[in-house]
């Protein structure tokens, strides 16, 4: 096997990618901590202009790393030692809750060492204790734009020191009818401030807020890179849309059904190969881990051992497995969208060799479908959406696998010392049942008997869908007594009014949790004690499974297909 391929080292320390970029070394160190081993393209190109206090207007959809991307430049910018001291110093907007959440987390993991404090301010929190956060001096707040101006408007909430604003998501907080609650929040801020607009498209709306709030914007754009038709290799490819909390199943799913002769798995961080790793040991495979932390003998074994095929299942980071070349790889799995289309051609690129069918998979989250149309779009080649292969796939597929293998046993011969067990029995039975205990217990021996829960899925992402225009919006339309609107589902929630529940609480938690658009939720209507929307047929399932349990204004919801009152 390929063992004369010259084999590149990949650099240990490469988050010093990080450092090159001219980020404060705590912020560096952070990073190195999370595990990540170099920037992502948009991190690349943002974070040197970011910090020289440049406006900036980006594009890029969700999985680019954009968050990281504004968010370093600004911890940075934010303690240096001669930045004013005056609090808040940034004010970060985002269309809803659960973003203003995530983007705290990401903020307060990267400025930990500097001793930023970082508030996330969002409806259905209660405001008291808002207001007691923001009096002890807060230097980040992340904020939906609806509630950072109640706060302005109390005079809770300090505009007057901002010396950095994010805009992250733009299109969609117009989406979600922001708009003039941006213009007010901007308007309020000092001029001399540096802004930062990020989405994932940048339609004549968003154009015109730039224009309007941002001076002499740098222009950022990671969706841009076309690949050259010719370059990009012809290989199966498929992506499966799968909420986070399924994607380990669905993995384990995926090669169960694929059973491929040599996978390689990526990653995005070392942590998170470490952590895969070991999840996926626990479900009975046998996985490698290759990443740039481990030890350059560490490293050379476990390449070794797969390029000899003793190894059969790779988990490793872009940067690790830069030096790998293996000819007998079969499958590239993407255990999320890559960062960059660049990244994605590069990884499949690495199936499919020597006239073998290589085969492609990505599993990607209902957010991140749109670096999806990117990469097919730049590739000029279709990522096949596909549904998920259920339990009884698999088990269709696992008999097939133990009819193999029996069919290879009697190829094989030197069945004779069995004999006298089936002549012993069939006195007494039936040879076809002796034969088909037989088969069981090899079903059951090649582990082919594992009971199997479904893994819920979500519909494929389609264009028609996500990008239908100006649709119904979410208007509160009074459904009534009639059915929902012809190809949409009507979903109860088992939250109203009284728990404090606004129309704009149901689509961003759906828009969050599912990945649903707001323009793709119609029909809302809150009563006192449980609200009801409606969504695309197809998402409906989905929708249910990904909102189920999810805490809205502090209480766990329910939520079910409506069966009508
Ligand atoms: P975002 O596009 O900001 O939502 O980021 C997508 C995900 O990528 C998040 O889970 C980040 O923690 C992760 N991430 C961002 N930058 C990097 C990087 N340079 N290396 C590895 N993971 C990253």
């Amino acid at each position: 096997m390929a063992e004369t391929e010259t084999v590149a080292t990949p650099e240990p320390e490469t988050v010093s990618g990080f450092a090159a970029l001219g980020l404060d070394p705590r912020l560096v160190a952070a990073l190195t901590e999370l595990g990540y081993e170099e920037p992502t393209p948009i991190q690349r190109e943002a974070i040197p202009v970011l910090l020289t206090g440049r406006d900036m207007v980006g594009r890029a959809a969700t999985g680019t790393g954009k968050t990281a991307a504004f968010a370093l430049p600004l911890l940075h910018r934010l303690t240096r030692p001669d930045a004013p001291k005056a609090r808040p110093a940034a004010l970060i907007l985002v269309p809803t809750r659960e973003l203003a959440m995530q983007v705290a987390e990401a903020v307060h993991k990267y400025g930990r060492s500097l001793g930023v404090r970082v508030l996330p301010i969002y409806g259905g929190q209660a405001m008291g204790q808002q207001l007691r956060a923001l009096e002890r001096g807060i230097e980040v707040v992340v904020a939906t734009p609806g509630r950072a101006l109640d706060h302005v408007r109390r005079g809770t909430l300090a505009l007057a020191n901002v010396t950095a604003v994010v805009l992250d998501e733009a299109d969609e907080m117009l989406d979600m009818g922001f708009a003039e609650d941006i213009e007010a929040l901007l308007s309020g801020t000092p001029k001399g401030r540096q802004t930062m607009l990020f989405s994932a498209t940048l339609p004549p709306r968003i154009a015109a807020i730039a224009e309007r709030h941002l001076t002499d914007p740098a222009r950022v754009n990671v969706a841009r890179e076309a690949v050259p038709t010719g370059e990009a290799p012809k290989v199966r490819q498929t992506a499966y849309i799968i909420s986070r909390q399924h994607k380990l199943a669905a993995l384990g799913r995926v090669l169960d059904l694929e059973a491929p002769a040599a996978a390689l798995v990526f990653c995005r961080t070392r942590t998170e190969v470490e952590e895969l790793t070991e999840a996926l040991a626990a479900r009975g495979y046998r996985p490698e881990a290759l990443h740039g932390g481990m030890a350059q003998d560490q490293r050379d074994r476990v390449m070794r051992l797969f390029r000899a095929g003793t190894a059969d299942l790779l988990i490793a980071t872009d940067v690790a497995a830069r030096g790998l070349d293996v000819e007998h790889l079969t499958h590239v799995v993407n255990f999320h969208v890559p960062c960059d289309i660049e990244a994605y051609v590069h990884r499949i690129g690495r199936v499919g060799r020597a006239g073998r069918e290589g085969v492609a998979i990505t599993l990607a989250e209902p957010r991140e479908h749109r670096m999806l149309r990117n990469i097919e779009r730049a590739t000029g080649q279709r990522i096949e959406a596909a549904r998920l292969p259920t339990v009884a796939d698999l088990r269709a597929r696992r008999l097939e696998l133990t009819r193999e293998a029996l069919r290879g046993a009697i190829v094989e011969g030197d069945l004779d010392r069995f004999r006298v067990v089936v002549e012993a029995l069939s006195g007494e039975f039936d040879v076809m049942d002796v034969a088909l205990a037989a088969v069981k217990l090899a079903h059951r021996a090649e582990g082919g008997d594992v009971e199997d829960a479904d893994i819920p899925v979500a519909p494929p992402p389609q264009e028609q869908r996500f990008d239908r225009g100006p649709g119904p919006g979410y208007g509160p339309r009074r459904p009534g007594p009639r059915g929902p609107a012809p190809g949409m589902a009507r979903l109860f929630i088992s939250l109203g009014r009284e728990a404090g529940i606004t129309p704009r609480d149901l689509v961003g938690a759906i828009a969050n949790e599912a990945g649903l658009p707001g323009r793709d939720i119609s029909g809302i209507e809150v009563t006192d004690r449980f609200s009801l929307v409606e969504v695309p047929e197809e998402a409906a399932d989905f929708v249910v499974e990904a909102l189920n349990g999810v805490r809205m204004r502090g209480r766990r919801v329910a939520v079910r297909r409506d069966r009508g009152r």
